[in-house]
């Protein structure tokens, strides 16, 4: 767990002044990697060196003693400082950066041997990321601080490379779902014991830094508002964790004052719940060996902006309950389905559009760059152009059109123009190199760099003259790093220009010899003067532009937000069209009819092989008397694919996006559970059963009459028995008591003669066919239950050696013969009638009701307790 530097500083005795400053700084930067700027490179010392050097592959070389000892030491220089930092923050450290923040010339001024000041500016976390190259271009970065109170929790989250904030709260219990939607890099908390994934770094936050009036002080001075409620953060509990998320920003971002966006509150209520059993089970975002390949994202994403793909992303995480809000997203689909040409033209305006959302929140935190006021004229422009595309389309859906008020337009496009004329094409990527500034822009700076080029041009006519009137052919006019432009010339022709007059000696080189003159002297001072007027005015005017940026950063905002919705809708499109998916209708009844439905991404993968994707229906309904089906059949029959394309068609059905199937009706679901195959979880040193345990209660917790079940094989990891009366159990709360609609594919065939007894539960089976004792599988669904496993037909299938085979099928036929008929039903009271409940309170609300503190609880509090007691019942 990291934690953040507190320590006091320390006057280290005995050292060089530079190294007193820099232990004083470091003692500053605690655990945290220091990159103490030196010039034009930044300098690790002691044991930064020792553990940065292997980590950056880079040499571990001296500088000086201490102590009698060698100082360790390694450096990058500057200009390469991000692609270091992606390397550190990626193999887990934080990194301190440490600036010179005044300038060398004012330092010598206190004398010969004073230290230039410095200062850390920021500290490098993997949740405060802002730079292109340390950032994936269509994934977010989270930062999530967490708090808790008994039994209930506050989740505040910032996207800090957009600006995004999001505060969720909700029981202990629903942590897990309110931590899915995003991807969190880095965790801030006091004392919170939750089993985060290793790639999530854990960051320990004083317990101060949640402290509550402080939180209400930064909430105000980050949003100027003194009244929390305003912003829709209505429990202390909301408050405090923004308030720690706020502090945390200002330990780590010391220089630069984030531009964060309103807070997002309250969407958990209107989103479909995922929890991240689920998510990783159905490989939404990234497939469970953590690559992006090969999850429904990669497979549907036809986004062409970094802003779209981020935007999908979201979406993923975050489907939608609100049947209104999931049609007008399809609306939008369907507006730019029906017209191909205007789909490609705006997908192609679009494509020109840089990452607007990033480049506003860099310039925000005061480390733009000219290519980031590029960004922004760039996008302004495409943005235009999508606009003027979609304009002349009638009748535009809503969700398509532009989001600025008329009163708006202007103040934007008068940033356009300024910054179009304001900017050169190329822009440099780093601060502090000139030359952005597009000439005819700015007349003073036109005026400083005519004198430049003037007085260079001037220098460069002197060579000529010197070389006649000194008849020294060889002579030449060289820029020399101390003394400006001067002459060079050959060792062996030094004394004779040295006879000249005017010439003045200054550097001896290895085979020649450099002077100046009176004249070039001049002409030096001047290139100088016009070159520092030339950097002053445009660094004056890179304020300016970045000024004009800001002061319009909403509607720049508003204005990304826009080109990402309408890259996501019609890279819709395009996967409809091409993919041939279709408009579900998403009601909101417990329909679910999905007729000719395929697996996106398996579709995908056989597509790719050049094999077809046998569709199946699946309708579940209460007019059907079908909630639950049971699907049996024997291994590589399909019969994950069929229970997982089911989830996916309602994931992508509830983000508004087509479906790959001929027809589907969706009621929509609120929340989804999807366990599939669970695997040893040995790194939190748990058995696979336990595993499958522990995920299967939440289900039986939480699942409701709107959730939609998807279970694979649950309890398969324990003895026979024991795993068919738990998955039987399971069967029988499912369908009886949380009256959810689901799936549930099984390998005890015993369990389809529940079919019989329980009236809206059927039976579904994998067809197969056999061949000359071999198994082909026909991947169709059809009603009925499978008849046995063909697992000795699938073993030979996988290439288990003949002779094995043929042994197998020998034990099989003599094991079926002494089998009780029934198989193994028959020895079970299985059909026993199920103890009836006892009318007892829930354990979770027991739980929750013994963590409150009633004396500590104001009125507010006592109410929102109450509202949550009664949603657990
Ligand atoms: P197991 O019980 O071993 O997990 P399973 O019955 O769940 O097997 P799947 O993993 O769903 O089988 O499918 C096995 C393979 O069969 C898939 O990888 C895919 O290549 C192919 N397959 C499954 N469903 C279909 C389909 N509808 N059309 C074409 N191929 C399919």
């Amino acid at each position: 767990m990291n934690q953040v530097p507190q320590h006091p500083p320390q006057i280290a005795a005995k050292l060089t002044p530079m190294m007193a400053q820099y232990t004083r700084i470091k003692a500053d930067a605690g655990d945290a990697l220091l990159f103490y700027r030196m010039g034009d490179f930044y300098e690790l010392f002691f044991s930064d060196a020792e553990k940065a050097a292997p980590a950056l592959g880079i040499a571990l070389t001296r500088r000086g003693q201490q102590g009698g000892e060698d100082i360790p030491m390694c450096g990058v220089p500057v200009h390469a400082r991000d692609q270091y930092l992606a390397k550190l923050v990626r193999a887990g450290y934080t990194v301190a950066l440490c600036e010179q923040t005044e300038d060398p010339a004012e330092a010598k001024k206190r004398g010969s041997k004073a230290v230039v000041a410095r200062a850390i500016v920021r500290i490098v976390t993997p949740g405060t990321l802002t730079e292109e190259a340390l950032l994936e271009p269509g994934a977010p970065n989270h930062l999530a601080a967490i708090t808790q109170d008994g039994e209930r929790v506050a989740v505040a989250a910032t996207d800090l490379s957009t600006g995004d904030v999001s505060v969720e709260t909700g029981s202990r219990t629903q942590l897990s779902e309110l931590l899915s939607p995003l991807t969190i890099k880095e965790v801030l908390s006091t004392d919170l014991d939750y089993p985060f994934p290793d790639n999530v770094s854990t960051t320990h936050l004083e317990k101060r830094c949640f402290d509550h009036a402080a939180a209400q002080k930064r909430i105000e001075e980050a949003y100027g508002t003194s009244e929390p409620e305003g912003l829709g953060l209505n429990d202390p509990l909301s408050v405090r964790a923004l308030g720690g998320l706020l502090a945390y920003l200002e330990l780590t971002q010391i220089e630069g004052r984030p531009g964060l966006r309103l807070p997002r509150t309250g969407a958990a209520g209107a989103q479909m719940a995922i929890d991240e059993a689920t998510r990783r089970s159905l490989e939404l975002t990234e497939t469970q060996s953590g690559s992006r390949r090969g999850s429904l994202l990669a497979t549907i994403d036809r986004t062409v902006t970094a802003g779209g793909g981020r935007l999908l992303h979201q979406f993923l995480a975050a489907p939608l309950r609100d049947v209104d809000a999931i049609s007008a997203r399809q609306s939008g689909t369907a507006f730019l389905l029906s017209d191909h040409q205007l789909r490609d033209d705006v997908r192609r305006a679009l494509k020109a559009s840089p990452d607007l959302a990033r480049a506003i929140s860099r310039i925000a935190l005061d480390r733009g760059s000219p290519a980031d006021l590029g960004a922004v004229r760039t996008s302004l422009q495409a943005a235009r152009a999508v606009d003027a595309l979609l304009d002349k389309a009638a009748p535009l859906p809503d969700i398509l059109r532009s989001q600025l008020e008329d009163g708006t337009k202007q103040s934007i496009d008068k940033l356009q123009q300024n910054l179009s004329s304001a900017l050169v094409l190329e822009l440099p990527s780093r601060r502090g190199e000139g030359g952005f500034v597009a000439e005819g822009y700015d007349a003073e700076l036109d005026r400083a760099r005519t004198l430049r080029s003037g007085a260079k041009q001037e220098i460069a006519a002197r060579e000529a003259r010197y070389r006649e009137e000194t008849g020294l052919k060889t002579l030449r006019i060289k820029l020399d790093k101390a003394l400006g432009y001067c002459v060079e010339i050959g060792q062996n022709h030094a004394d004779a220009l040295a006879a000249q007059p005017g010439f003045i000696q200054r550097r001896s080189l290895t085979n020649a010899v450099r002077f100046v003159t009176e004249d070039l002297e001049s002409l030096n001072r001047e290139v100088l003067e016009a070159e520092h007027r030339a950097e002053a005015r445009e660094n004056e005017i890179f304020r300016q532009l970045n000024k004009e940026v800001l002061d319009r950063r909403d509607l720049l905002l508003t204005i990304a937000d826009t080109l990402a919705l309408r890259d996501v809708l019609a890279g819709f499109a395009d996967l409809a069209d091409t993919d041939d998916y279709v408009r579900p209708v998403v009601t909101e009844s417990r329909a679910f009819a999905i007729e000719g439905g395929r697996h996106p991404v398996v579709e995908a993968a056989l597509k790719s092989d050049g094999q077809p994707f046998v569709p199946n229906d699946c309708q579940l309904s209460d007019d059907r008397d079908t909630i639950i089906q049971l699907v049996t059949g024997p291994n590589m029959a399909g019969k994950s694919t069929y229970l997982r394309q089911n989830a996916l068609i309602t994931v992508l059905a509830q983000i508004g996006s087509y479906v790959p199937a001929k027809e589907a009706e969706i009621g929509v679901v609120d929340r989804l559970f999807s366990r599939v195959g669970a695997s040893d979880d040995l790194a939190r040193g748990r058995s696979t059963f336990m595993v499958e345990m522990v995920e299967t209660a939440a289900i039986l917790n939480q699942a409701t009459e709107r959730s939609l079940v998807i279970l694979d094989e649950v309890g398969r990891g324990t003895a026979t028995y024991d795993g068919l009366s738990i998955a039987w159990a399971t069967l029988e709360h499912l369908h009886t008591d949380s009256k959810c609609r689901g799936l549930f594919a099984t390998h005890y065939h015993e369990l389809t003669r529940l079919a019989e007894e329980l009236p809206r539960l059927s039976s579904v089976a994998m067809r197969v066919r056999e061949w000359r004792g071999r198994v082909v599988f026909l991947h169709e669904v059809a009603p009925g239950a499978a008849d046995r496993s063909y697992g000795v037909a699938v073993a030979r299938l996988a290439g288990l050696p003949a002779p094995v085979v043929e042994r197998a099928q020998q034990l099989l036929s003599l094991l079926e013969a002494q089998a009780p008929v029934g198989g193994l039903v028959a020895d079970l009271p299985l059909f026993a009638a199920a103890p009836a409940k006892e009318d007892q309170p829930r354990d979770d609300v027991r739980a929750a009701l013994e963590a409150l503190d009633i004396d500590d609880l104001t009125p507010r509090q006592a109410l929102d307790a109450l509202a949550d007691l009664k949603a657990r019942l």
